[in-house]
């Protein structure tokens, strides 16, 4: 991507796909935090049951033959005294876990703007930025003089971004676009104004990381929105548009959901629990 393609965001030619028909990418989901919570809490109206449903947290690495992509940054530990949250294990652990310097990855994408995708602002110095346009202006306007909105965001994760932007190390987004051969972003909003997707091609397909499009399998599966919401109908909109997105159900990942550690194989033996190798067979 040059210069000119970071100012102007460009539609998705589907020449694409023929122009660059080979690359896939290694996919792995890395655990950094854990929130204990109750069943009522992830679904819009409650939920009948009443049983323990925690919330884990995750970044995403996709990993070619040249270059790594990260998705999303996750929060530190000063985030995670401020929000009651327990850090399993730091970001840079996960990432060096699976041979990925912080300090030298090049792209990262950021799904949406909240203190759990967002955070840990200084580490990564030579990364650009993918966001979508509806995003930064969802979360640097009048919507954030709402505190229901405003509350998932942490203003100094902001104020980081639009530095970034004015340092030029911020590509936007504005719909669907792709960021490399194999790998495009969808904007999905309905839980953000400005919640993007990312689909990668593995060895097994088309695969969809859909963040916060959907926290758990049980919102997606049962069409059961999440009470962290910007929009209801584009929510239930992308419950089916990321399913459309992938070549099969089981390739889209939710992205707080702890069952995607069991049904995905750990990376390797001493990852179990930690880092799942999502385009590897899942169990
Ligand atoms: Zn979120
Ligand atoms: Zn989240």
């Amino acid at each position: 991507m040059n210069d000119s393609d970071i100012m102007t965001a460009r539609q998705p030619d589907p020449k694409d796909t023929v122009i660059h028909p080979t690359e896939t990418y290694r996919v792995y989901a890395i655990k950094y935090a854990r929130h204990e919570r109750r069943s009522p809490a992830n679904f819009i109206g409650g939920d009948t049951h009443d049983v323990p449903m925690p919330l884990d947290y995750f970044v995403w690495a996709v990993v070619g033959k040249d270059r790594t992509f990260l998705v999303d940054t996750g929060f530190d530990q000063a985030g995670a005294d401020k929000r009651g949250r327990h850090i399993t294990r730091p970001i840079h652990e996960g990432l060096q876990a699976v041979g990925i310097d912080p300090a030298g990855v090049q792209d990262v994408v950021i799904t949406h703007m909240h203190y759990d995708h967002a955070g840990n602002r200084d580490l990564f110095p030579q990364a650009r930025y993918h966001v979508q346009d509806k995003e930064m202006s969802f979360c640097t306007g009048r919507c954030m003089c709402h505190h229901p909105l405003a509350l998932h965001f942490e203003p100094d994760d902001v104020a980081s971004m639009v530095h970034k932007v004015f340092k030029g190390r911020v590509a936007f987004h504005d719909g669907d676009d792709e960021i490399a051969p194999g790998i495009t972003v969808h904007h999905m909003g309905g839980h953000t104004a400005g919640l993007q997707v990312v689909r990668v091609r593995t060895e097994k397909g088309w695969m969809v990381l859909a963040s916060d499009a959907s926290h758990f399998y049980a919102n997606m599966e049962g069409k059961r929105p999440f009470p962290a919401v910007y929009n209801v109908a584009d929510m239930m909109e992308a419950y089916r548009r990321i399913y459309a997105l992938a070549d099969a159900p089981q390739l889209v990942i939710p992205g707080h959901d702890p069952q995607v550690l069991e049904r995905f194989p750990a990376a390797g033996r001493e990852h179990e629990g930690w880092i799942a190798r999502l385009d590897g067979d899942p169990r």
